[in-house]
């Protein structure tokens, strides 16, 4: 199974994957085999999956996308990788992203972009693209990703894959390298909800490495998948559904309702009035928060290091200007200058407090419904280049998706059909699920019942 997917990526010219290493997953295959001969095995082991490049690897280069780490070897493996490991994975690994994970197109990697494999001329969401995208093109069965705003479920979406974000917390952070601590979440993407069911097995759990880490019991997240949906109450937003949704986008999503109703669920409308408003408030707080995480980055403990200069602060200066992209620049500039004294409480302060609201909307929609869905992205997935220079534009995309982050709500994305609004009608529409917290298995169960 692992050759013939390594197979595959020798062939495909996606720019999924960033870093190969034949041998040693072939090692790792053998002890599978191995494993599965002495009857030890897990429902995982010689299945082969595939990193996002923000889990830091024993073995395979970490760079989250950047020419900062363009080089580094983390001397230990992630939590979500140790326990994959564990379980008997085989990894095929290591998948293209942007820059620490900053991005809606995936076009802010240092190593270039990835295409969709629908349509190799449109991008493939952000920024879990590689990991999207290898799923799509079958370069991995299953892969792990990471959310702060949507990087699962909108890259799921526009490859037309499934992808879970849970609950903040439930995914250990430790060894994922940091962009917004209070909104980062791992998760898994594969063709289906039973698959990543499994992969949630693996990944989900307590760890004492990561101190926002939720001390629950380990769940089996695949027992609820043949439950009936008789009775389900679904919220449907309308603030979801206004201006700014693209048509084929709207009709793939309310025909996938109408097969919610006949699966015997009923919907309820509700509303969510500051989605609006998640916007900004994202664009404060995930900058403020990247400010402060990328700080580590100073050439000096780890990562690039610039050649010539004067004195400590002239290479600090250097190696930052040299290291960083210009989309990791600029959240640093608007996320000091939103701490910084004089603007914290207009700007920080404040937005923490409409994130608090925002929260509290889901839970008032919560009281009349089980599950909300709508779409993930207000249109199918763009050119790749469309919005390359304007990256206003790139946040607005993410409107769908910055609510559940900010909430730290679980959400999914399952695929429902495909745009008409492009050249070949071939561009992927999908479809969001956001449940309650740690309601993990009851989204994957709705899923299941659809797909
Ligand atoms: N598109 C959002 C951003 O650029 C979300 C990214 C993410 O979830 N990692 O920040």
């Amino acid at each position: 199974l692992a050759s013939l997917y390594l197979g595959r990526i020798r062939q495909s010219d996606l720019n999924a994957y960033l870093h190969v290493d034949e041998e040693l997953t072939l090692q790792q295959a053998k002890a599978a085999d191995a494993r599965l001969a002495g009857g030890d095995a897990t429902a995982l082991t010689g299945i082969p999956i595939a990193h996002k490049d923000i889990f830091v690897t024993r073995g395979w280069r970490s760079t989250a996308g950047s020419k900062m780490l363009e080089n580094y070897v983390s001397p230990f493996d992630a939590t979500v990788v140790e326990r994959f490991n564990a379980a008997g994975t085989v990894t095929l690994g290591k998948l293209n992203c942007d820059e620490f994970a900053m991005g809606s197109s995936n076009e802010n990697s240092y190593f270039g972009a990835v295409k969709n494999p629908w349509d190799k001329t449109a991008i493939p969401g952000g920024s879990s693209g590689g990991s999207a995208a290898a799923i799509a093109a079958r370069l991995a069965p299953g892969a792990t990703a990471t959310d702060t705003g949507g990087s699962i479920r909108q890259p799921a979406s526009l490859c037309g894959v499934t992808g879970i974000k849970p609950t903040y917390g439930r995914v250990s952070r430790f060894g994922m390298i940091a962009f917004a601590s209070s909104l980062d979440q791992g998760g898994p993407m594969a063709q289906t909800a039973e698959d990543c069911a499994l992969l949630l097995n693996a990944m989900a759990g307590f760890d004492e490495r990561d101190s926002t880490s939720i001390p629950r019991a380990d769940e089996d997240y695949t027992r609820d998948l043949n439950a009936p949906l008789t009775g389900l109450r679904i919220g449907v937003p309308r603030e979801y559904f206004g201006a700014g949704l693209a048509a084929d986008v709207e009709a793939a999503v309310r025909a996938a309702l109408k097969e919610y109703e006949k699966l015997g669920a009923t919907l309820v409308d509700i509303s969510l009035p500051k989605t609006e408003l998640s916007i900004p408030v994202y664009y404060v707080i995930a900058p403020a928060e990247a400010s402060s995480n990328l700080s580590r980055f100073d050439g000096v403990r780890y990562g690039h290091r610039a050649k010539d200069y004067k004195d400590l602060s002239d290479m600090y200066c250097k190696t930052r200007a040299e290291g960083f992209g210009d989309e990791v620049k600029r959240r640093i500039l608007v996320g000091a200058y939103v701490l910084s004294h004089g603007y914290y409480d207009a700007y920080y302060l404040q937005a923490q407090k409409i994130r608090r609201l925002i929260a509290q909307d889901f839970q008032q929609a919560f009281q009349s419904c089980d599950v909300i869905m709508g779409p993930v992205t207000p249109t199918v997935a763009w050119d790749l280049g469309a919005k390359a220079d304007d990256p206003v534009a790139n946040y607005l995309a993410d409107i769908f998706t910055l609510s559940t982050s900010l909430a730290g709500l679980p959400g999914m994305s399952i695929p429902c059909g495909f745009g008409a609004g492009d050249k070949n009608g071939k561009r992927p529409v999908g479809l969001q699920l956001i449940g309650n917290y740690f309601n993990e298995a009851k989204l994957l169960n709705i899923a299941h019942q659809y797909q």
